[in-house]
């Protein structure tokens, strides 16, 4: 359970760890909390020669309005996603989830980009950051991109980001009136990952029925993702909760089911199933 030697670099701004970075692209790993990047070294999955921590770049750590949605740097950890009081007014169902990652010491060092770098298929956030339509913009230095939440999460540990990007924010859009957001999990008792976790945003019409519908799902398949044949059965429709159980029932649809000694293909689909009824029924409670 020890890494193999690496060099250690603690920049101070972002366009020297993009240096950094680019010059030794085939080597070097950002450390951000180190919450799954160093337990992998200790396992030696990765060798890094050298590690560039961006605990001491600044500007990369905070949540600020933006177009009626929030901002938020990739440094953020989850222990501010779950107290700051912005995110608690704009997206509750952020701070909760944030509340719910492993326990006190992941929380107090996990961030929100090196989470969503990370793109473990079990993890938390990138169900609720797909639900809640966010994008992430990364940084060469040369050129900024954004990319949706749905196009992030390609498959297990694997994003768009490319070897010499660093992700700097995820941008969460305003939430429209009468949504209702809300993230359940499955989670498994040792490490709190989730072997399945659903968040669901329903935004009710002036009638009631389902004007939009966003579903995440995590822990089911390689990579989080969004349910989008059970999203388009309920839009339009009244959420009974028969609705809501025939919308559940689709939640699988088009997702390669994993198994592992958590949990069969058959269990997690079903786990899926009741997960997504439960976050849509309390979804559009939230919303009511
Ligand atoms: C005991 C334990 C329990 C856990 N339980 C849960 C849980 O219940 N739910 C859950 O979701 N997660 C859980 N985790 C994982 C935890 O959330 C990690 O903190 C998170 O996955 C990674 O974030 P980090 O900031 O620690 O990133 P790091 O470990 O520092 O980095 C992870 C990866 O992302 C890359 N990276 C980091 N920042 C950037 C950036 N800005 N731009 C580009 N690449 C970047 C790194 O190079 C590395 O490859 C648990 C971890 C442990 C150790």
């Amino acid at each position: 359970m020890i890494p193999a030697q690496f060099e250690y670099a603690a920049p101070s701004s972002l366009e020297e760890a993009l240096s950094l970075l680019c010059k030794n692209k085939d080597d070097a790993k950002l450390l951000a909390g180190g919450h799954s990047l160093l337990p992998m070294m200790k396992l030696r999955l990765a060798q890094p020669g050298l590690l560039i921590d961006l605990g001491k770049v600044t500007g990369l750590s905070y949540v600020r309005e933006k177009d009626g949605g929030l901002a938020i740097g990739a440094m953020t950890t989850y222990q501010t996603l779950e107290h700051d009081p912005l995110v608690a007014s704009y997206f509750p169902v952020l701070a909760e989830a944030a509340g719910v990652v492993g326990d006190v010491q992941v929380r107090n060092r996990g961030t929100i980009g090196g989470a969503s770098a990370h793109a473990d298929p079990a993890a938390d956030l990138p169900a609720v950051l797909i639900a809640l339509e966010a994008s992430f913009t990364a940084t060469n230095g040369r050129r900024e991109r954004s990319v949706p939440a749905d196009r992030f999460f390609k498959d297990a540990f694997l994003t768009p980001l490319s070897e010499t990007e660093i992700l700097t924010e995820i941008t969460v859009p305003a939430l429209s009136k009468g949504s209702g957001a809300v993230y359940h999990k499955l989670p498994n008792l040792a490490s709190r990952f989730a072997v399945v976790g659903v968040a669901a945003v329903v935004t009710l019409d002036g009638q009631g029925l389902c004007e939009r519908v966003r579903i995440g799902v995590t822990g089911a398949g390689p990579n989080a993702t969004r349910a989008k044949t059970a999203e388009r059965y309920l839009e339009g429709k009244e959420p009974t909760e028969k609705n809501l159980a025939a919308a559940a029932q689709r939640a699988t649809k088009g997702i390669e089911l994993q198994a592992d000694y958590h949990g069969s293909e058959e269990y997690r689909e079903a786990m899926t199933r009741v997960f997504t009824q439960r976050a849509l029924a309390e979804a559009v409670s939230r919303a009511g």
